[in-house]
């Protein structure tokens, strides 16, 4: 289908369906959104996936990290940075996409010399460039910084929660002190 800018109000009715449907989930169920649907979460999973298919579980790539450089983990790296920008360029274009179409955005593409190159205009170039920039630095770098530091509903949803909310928290009286457990006395009851 086809929206024009006449049929904005689309967006203004979708854009509330979405944000009340939301805060109802959110004061019934917590944080949900957050750990199932949020783009930000599954795409910071997903580039986790491939560190953990390339190097291992996190002992593994802690130890990855302190490692000398070498031909071996140069390869590793770059394997991972390669796949992490693929993923990147795919969600840009599906982004660029709605706007530029999918037939323009595939279809316009122009050999120099062997090399096919897409002939896009500058808008096209600029907007692909920066989804991908966005996507790659969100995923790969930024993570949950992304939610304590910029997300707005990461900031206020806790106004949205009340006594019969389920939250998944840190329970301090179980979890503290930390370190290995005395063996608790057996009581007959
Ligand atoms: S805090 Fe914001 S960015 Fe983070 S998972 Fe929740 S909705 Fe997504």
């Amino acid at each position: 289908m086809t929206f024009l800018t006449q049929d904005f109000y689309f967006i203004a009715a979708f854009a509330i369906i979405a944000a009340f449907t939301l805060f109802m989930v959110t004061v019934y169920a917590g944080r949900v959104w957050c750990g199932y649907a949020c783009p930000q979460t599954i795409w910071t999973h997903l580039y986790q996936y491939v560190e953990k298919w390339v190097i291992g579980d996190r002992n593994k790539r802690i130890k990855f990290d302190k490692e000398p450089m070498s031909a071996k983990k140069a390869f590793k790296r770059s394997l991972i940075y390669f796949i992490w920008l693929v993923f990147s360029v795919i969600t840009a274009a599906t982004f660029v996409s709605y706007v530029a179409g999918t037939d323009y955005l595939y279809q316009s593409w122009q050999t120099i010399g062997f090399i096919p190159i897409p002939d896009w205009p500058t808008w096209v170039w600029v907007s692909m460039f920066i989804f991908t920039f966005a996507t790659y630095a969100n995923a790969g770098y930024m993570r949950e910084q992304m939610c304590v530091q910029i997300c707005p509903y990461g900031r206020f949803q806790s106004v949205m929660f009340d006594k019969d909310t389920l939250v998944v928290s840190y329970d301090y009286e179980r979890g503290e002190p930390r370190g290995a457990r005395k063996k608790a006395p057996i009581l007959n009851i």
